[in-house]
């Protein structure tokens, strides 16, 4: 049974994410109207093209008007521009949030321009892929994935309520974090990850002893992972890296001091302190699968997306 949650729905930004959220509110019905608004006639084309929405506008002012819930999903550093272009055409009483990576700067950006009489609740779903534009979102990207929301001072129980029970409708698990304590966690379960990663990369890249055609032929499980992360959107990733400066910097510190660990116990052959900490990391992956947060297949489960592949 398809149930309403809210009678029009605003979607600033129909990308990856924006996208998906379009596809799960038709797919289960959760809105008799969804107004969709990119700032291009290109991206705005293609959401009409894929029938994402109802309504495609490319001004953002425009598309918040009597919308009970509006969905900022762009690059964090826009958000106060988006805030800006949004504040005088919210509707009273209606909710805001966002999807941003980050969360203490997206505050910071939008909280001063959006009306008291509005609420603003801002939110991470912990789901995407290294794809990005309105062809990359799928239904169900968010089932059985969490969403954090980082409720500012004050907010009003209900409407965070009411924005709770529409992540459940796609199949998130919800839960609640301080905005600082969110950048400082996703820091090390994200930011990190994807830093080293366009490191690595790079560095294979600028290698003058390998060349490129051996870097991509020899490609081995190791580094083929690495590359599936640094192919992500260069725009989401330079904006997250400057708006949780901070907290990114704190844990690149420490990672350079265990690196330097590690490298030493390599230099001096200290196999006991590398076997050591292979097993810590070792339980960990395996803490994440029994978490449900992965599949315990070959090749991070990739193949089992392939039909062709054989299943696990
Ligand atoms: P995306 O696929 O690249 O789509 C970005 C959307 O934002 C497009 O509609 C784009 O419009 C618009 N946009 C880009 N720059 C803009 C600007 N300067 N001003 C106004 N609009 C702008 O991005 P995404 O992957 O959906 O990411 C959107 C947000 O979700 C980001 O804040 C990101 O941190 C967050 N997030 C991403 C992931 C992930 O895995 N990708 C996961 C969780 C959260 P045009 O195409 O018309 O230019």
């Amino acid at each position: 049974m398809k149930t309403v949650l809210f009678n029009k729905i605003a979607l600033i930004g129909i990308g990856l994410i924006g996208s998906s959220i379009a596809r799960d509110i038709k797919a289960l019905g959760l809105a008799n109207e969804v107004i969709i608004s990119s700032r291009s006639r290109e991206t705005l084309r293609r959401a009409e093209q894929l029938k994402l929405g109802h309504t495609y506008v490319t001004s953002a002012t425009e598309a918040v008007v009597d919308a009970d819930l509006t969905i900022v999903s762009v690059p964090v550093g826009a958000s106060e521009t988006i805030a800006k272009q949004i504040s005088e055409t919210l509707k009273p009483g209606s909710i805001v949030t966002d999807v941003g990576s980050t969360k203490a700067s997206v505050i910071s950006q939008m909280l001063p321009h959006i009306p008291a009489d509005v609420h603003f609740i801002p939110g991470h779903p912990l789901a995407g892929t290294e794809k990005s534009g309105p062809d990359a979102g799928f239904e169900g990207l968010f089932k059985g994935r969490w969403c954090i929301l980082t409720p500012v001072e004050g907010t009003d129980p209900d409407a965070l309520s009411k924005l709770k029970v529409f992540w459940w409708a796609l199949g998130s698990k919800v839960d609640e974090m301080d905005p600082e304590h969110h950048d400082k966690v996703l820091a090390i379960v994200s930011h990190l990850p994807h830093i080293i990663a366009y490191n690595i990369v790079g560095t294979a890249d600028d290698l003058e002893t390998v060349t490129e055609s051996e870097v991509i032929k020899y490609s081995a499980s190791g580094f083929r992972d690495f590359t599936r992360l640094a192919a992500s959107d260069p725009t989401m990733w330079r904006d997250v890296c400057l708006h949780n400066k901070d907290a990114i910097l704190e844990m690149l510190a420490r990672f350079s001091e265990d690196l330097a660990y590690l490298q030493r116990a390599i230099r001096w052959g200290e196999g006991d302190k590398l076997f050591e900490l292979f097993t810590r990391t070792r339980a960990i992956r395996h803490s994440i699968i029994e978490a449900g947060q992965d599949v315990n297949v070959p090749d991070f489960g990739r193949h089992a997306f392939d039909p062709k592949a054989p299943k696990a």
